[in-house]
């Protein structure tokens, strides 16, 4: 959600600005902006995609200088204008500042500062923080920042210049994501590694209230209160082949296919077949705690949840532990109870994702042990929690996500395994779960190759506006991801939910021809979900199973089969949820969609 990029070094900031802030597109925006320092301010802004801020730079033959920033907004308050794009600025003072986050107390601060005489251009909550900096500014850009940041309330990542300190840029960020790249006499700063992997590999997160300083000769580090904090330095992993297209169309084409590769780098190491044991060096120092575990709470929104509703079951039918996944977002405000030896899993792709952010703030106040299950290393949630265990699926550019979720499946998996050899299983037992486990890369991979016949499948039905996805058991959750990537990116209206909920109410949607896609894999339910197949076809309901490979009798109860290889049916979700994503790809490609741009969507959602 939102992109930041701030340069200050030797190099013209503009092209480098614009490469990051492409870079930042697939998290999801709607206008973007940049400004450069050159004596005075230039800025330049535009609704839409960053290629229409190009245009219009090259229009107006550019901006020089080699101190800036650069944004991709992506609308909270005010509607997606140009006025309404950053960067926002403090004419009087010559302040000028991008922001990813919402301000929540603008209201009382904009009144206040109208008061002053300030005059506002756009609707944002932004241009008030702009507007609060400068009426603070007494000569020192990194004072007024700190004074304006005590006053402020809500969530942000913020980059700042002045006109009066052509040499400084300030960033700051609380809630939101933001990182200081350190190259040789220059820095830059941005919301994810991706925009500074081209220029260094060395990088600073920001902790919450922490504010840097930063001129071409060196930075300081201090929190709000100008109290200084020794930074962090960390080795950024991502290279910049793992974040190209290369030979795909997509990304999210790129990502789903490699998910073979991604499930065997998540696996690497971390199985002991001989010992039948899970290593988990993340988990080591708390295997105590998690062994007297009396509860589990997992906790994410959209594609993390539907693999935390699986960890649930897992945890339940494998390691006899209480689970339950619920939504961060409703976790958080409803006072939940938490007990000793409650362990909180948060898991998001991003690591940045606020609502599981303030989910996880809560467990821990209350007590719980904290694990976090994210794929971006040295992100927030992985420096809050406890311990964790990281996905190594490689970045997810794709905004729909894919790899992350069989990747979120199999850690919790892992996890599951991790704790229930050393509470109820036996080393043999666990062994085969784990040469099961292993199995799977390969059978995803046969799934893969048939692409061209899901398609052909997707063809069949993709001019419909509605569909239902329905599942039981492990495959529930599956269902409500095979439903909730078709929406994502094909904006077509389908609902998933348990098989056996349809009679009690969404049955009357069915009419003729209607697709309902049933992941009717074999396993203990499966008779029951035959029964709910019946009754969608006796309304005129098509049918889309997803069946186990060798079921040659489900082709004679349904329109059409998709089939997946033989698997234990809680490792089930892994294969079936393969079908669905390409699925939901090709009926996004047909209807002529730009698949990795959904509208309305941004990649990792950084406010509550
Ligand atoms: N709240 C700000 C706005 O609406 C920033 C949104 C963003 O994160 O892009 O302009």
């Amino acid at each position: 959600m939102c992109g930041i990029v701030a340069y200050i070094g030797k190099k013209p900031a503009q092209p480098l600005l614009i490469e990051g802030l492409k870079r930042l597109e697939y998290r999801g925006y709607d206008s973007a902006g940049l400004a450069i320092l050159n004596g005075g301010l230039n800025v330049c802004r535009a609704v839409g995609r960053v290629a229409n801020l190009e245009d219009k730079l090259e229009q107006t033959g550019g901006l020089q200088g080699t101190v800036g920033l650069a944004h991709t907004r992506w609308a909270t308050h005010g509607g997606v204008t140009e006025m309404n794009a950053h960067p926002h600025r403090d004419d009087k003072s010559g302040i000028c500042l991008v922001h990813n986050g919402i301000i929540e107390n603008y209201s009382v601060l904009k009144t206040y500062l109208q008061e002053k005489g300030h005059v506002f251009t756009s609707e944002t909550d932004t241009e008030v923080l702009a507007m609060l900096i400068g009426e603070l500014y007494e000569g020192d850009l990194e004072k007024a920042v700190q004074a304006a940041l005590r006053e402020v309330t809500g969530a942000y990542a913020i980059a700042v210049i002045c006109e009066k300190e052509p040499d400084v840029l300030v960033c700051a960020r609380k809630g939101s994501p933001l990182l200081v790249g350190i190259g040789s006499g220059e820095y830059v700063v941005a919301s994810d590694a991706s925009a500074i992997v081209a220029h260094t590999t060395q990088a600073m997160p920001l902790d919450d209230y922490n504010v840097v300083r930063i001129t071409r000769e060196g930075f300081r580090s201090s929190d709000i209160h100008d109290v200084e904090v020794s930074p962090k330095v960390m080795q950024l992993e991502l290279d910049l082949e793992q974040i190209e297209l290369g030979r795909f169309e997509h990304y999210m084409q790129k990502e789903i296919y490699e998910q073979p590769t991604a499930l065997r780098n998540c696996f690497r190491g971390r199985i002991a077949m001989e010992e039948g044991k899970v290593v988990l060096g993340g988990l080591s120092a708390y295997a105590k705690e998690l062994v007297r575990a009396g509860r589990v709470i997992l906790t994410g929104q959209g594609t993390a949840l539907h693999a935390a509703m699986i960890g649930e079951y897992m945890l339940e039918d494998l390691a006899k532990i209480p689970a339950c996944a619920e939504y961060a977002s409703e976790f958080r405000y409803r006072n939940p109870i938490i007990e000793d030896g409650t362990v909180v899993i948060a898991v998001s792709q991003s690591g940045e994702t606020a609502d599981t952010l303030a989910a996880l703030e809560e467990a821990k106040d209350r007590g719980a042990l904290s694990l976090g299950v994210v794929n971006v290393v040295g992100s927030t949630i992985s420096r809050q929690t406890d311990a964790g265990v990281y996905l190594r699926v490689g970045p997810e550019i794709g905004v729909a996500s894919t790899k992350a979720f069989v990747g979120q499946v199999a850690v919790l998996s892992l996890i599951t395994l991790f704790m229930a050899r050393r509470r109820v299983m036996s080393a043999d037992q666990c062994a085969r779960w784990l040469e099961q486990l292993q199995t799977i890369p390969d059978k995803v991979e046969r799934v893969l190759e048939q692409s061209d016949r899901i398609k052909k499948v997707t063809e069949r039905y993709c001019d419909r506006e509605n569909w239902l996805f329905l599942g039981r058991g492990y495959n529930y959750p599956t269902a409500l991801e095979g439903a909730l990537k078709l929406k994502e990116i094909s904006y077509i209206h389908a609902e998933g939910m348990p098989a056996a909920e349809m009679k009690h109410g969404p049955i009357a949607l069915i009419n003729e021809g209607m697709p309902a896609v049933f992941i009717a894999n074999k396993g203990r339910q499966y008779d029951k979900v035959m029964s709910n197949i019946a009754e969608v076809r006796a309304r005129g309901g098509h049918v889309i199973a997803v069946a186990t490979e060798g079921d040659e009798e489900i082709k004679r109860h349904v329109e059409e089969v998709l089939y997946v290889p033989e698997i234990i049916e809680p490792l089930s979700p892994m294969l079936t949820v393969i079908p669905l994503q390409l699925m939901a790809y090709h009926a996004a490609v047909i209807r002529g969609h730009d698949v990795d741009k959904p509208r309305n969507l941004a990649k990792s959602v950084t406010v509550e």
